[in-house]
């Protein structure tokens, strides 16, 4: 299994799940369809249950459908995070169904803009759904509504986790927020561009210690010392380096740019690794339970597709948890379109590659006709066999 880098004991667990990861607008294409397309919105539940929402971008709507399905007609109490109101952030609000239902009560805490003034977010609100932008009025949104102003280095409770807000470096302002709960401690710090010193500080303080540190990494180190700079961005190196600094145990890169395909976000965390223990890369559906000595890991597994029930004969070779290149026999089980089922005596890294060769189905051998595939690692389980883990990939080419 994943082990990520866990300090404490704890018996609670909260839990962090990903319905947004992509940066500046939504993503629709095929090369970018496996870390997702959704902007930023994150969903975190406090040990003692109390839901918060990091961000309302269009991952929002997925969170309020899944929502949906799980409270039926019950209501939803939620408190929501806005770090800015770049569309990115909020263009999932007028799409989130539970504010449509009048036994829903939410809470927003976001800053006063000095372009909107006072009531900044509910003019979001407001101008988000005004004719002729938007169809639906804003009377139909019948859930009770509190907004909460906050400001730079304000620290209040909620329900016994503890929050922080910090100004970060971005154009027009974005917060960071920290979280400390029962379990420990998660740092959201999405839009966000080293170089201002006092700011840089602001940052590590903020993310000091924390069990798991997100941080924009939409630009290469290259992009954001040239062509990018100044777009108010961050580099998975300059993260890096902030989660050395300020001793975090698990950073997480987000806000991938709309251009990073799937092999570009690859590439990203396997540079990241050589340099850092334990970093993910955010991906839509990845859920971070923390708590219990340490946080683990879990990846969205395949999305259907057809589903061939057999047992290919395969070599597969990847890298394990602690780097060492293996090689070994196995069967293809479960196989689809995109993913397939493997029992390996190794266990590879989560979120790592794997070379799969293949003999092809229904050929018995005769013409020696191979299929290779690349897969990559999204979920890790103990296999049926003592010491045999049970890997699910998809498939990358
Ligand atoms: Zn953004
Ligand atoms: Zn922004």
């Amino acid at each position: 299994m994943a082990e990520p880098v866990r300090s404490g004991m704890s018996n609670k667990v909260a839990k962090l799940s990903f319905w947004g990861v992509r940066g500046s607008t939504p993503t629709v294409d095929r090369a970018t369809w496996r870390y997702g397309g959704n902007t930023p919105c994150l969903e975190l539940v406090a040990p003692d249950g109390t839901q918060f929402i990091l961000d309302c971008g269009t991952g929002l709507r997925v969170l309020g459908k899944r929502w949906a399905e799980i409270h039926g007609t019950n209501s939803i109490e939620a408190h929501i995070f806005v770090t800015h109101y770049h569309w990115d952030h909020i263009q999932g609000i007028p799409f989130f169904s539970p504010l449509y239902a009048g036994q829903n009560r939410f809470h927003f805490y976001s800053f006063r803009s000095e372009f909107l003034g006072r009531d900044s977010l509910k003019q979001v609100f407001e101008a988000q759904m005004a004719y002729p932008y938007f169809p639906v009025d804003l009377s139909a949104m019948s859930a009770a509504r509190q907004f909460s102003e906050v400001t730079d280095r304000d620290q209040f409770e909620i329900n016994g986790t503890r929050i922080t807000a910090r100004m970060l470096n971005h154009p027009q302002g974005c917060f960071g927020f920290r979280f400390e709960t029962s379990a420990g401690t998660i740092v959201y710090a999405t839009d966000n561009e080293p170089g201002v010193p006092k700011l840089d500080q602001s940052l590590r303080e903020l993310a000091a210690d924390a069990d798991i540190f997100i941080n924009d990494a939409q630009y290469t180190p290259e992009q954001l010392t040239t062509t990018r700079k100044g777009w108010g961005h961050s580099s998975w190196l300059a993260g890096v380096k902030v989660a050395q600094e300020a001793g975090v145990r698990n950073l997480v890169l987000f806000h991938h740019d709309p251009d990073s395909t799937d092999k570009i976000v690859d590439g990203v965390l396997r540079d990241a690794r050589q340099k850092f223990e334990s970093v993910w890369a955010a991906s839509e559906g990845m859920v971070m339970s923390l708590g219990e000595e340490r946080v683990e890991v879990i990846m969205p597994t395949t999305r259907g597709g057809l589903r061939q029930e057999g047992h290919f004969r395969a070599r597969v070779t990847g890298y394990t948890e602690e780097g060492r290149a293996f090689q070994e026999e196995t069967v293809l089980r479960d196989l689809t379109l995109q993913g397939a089922l493997i029992y390996l005596n190794h266990s590879p890294r989560l979120q790592s590659e794997l070379q799969v060769t293949m003999e092809s189905p229904g050929d018995e051998g005769q013409n020696h006709n191979h299929l290779r595939f690349r897969g990559y690692v999204v979920r890790l389980e103990p296999g049926p066999e003592k010491d045999q883990t049970a890997v699910g990939i998809v498939f990358t080419e």
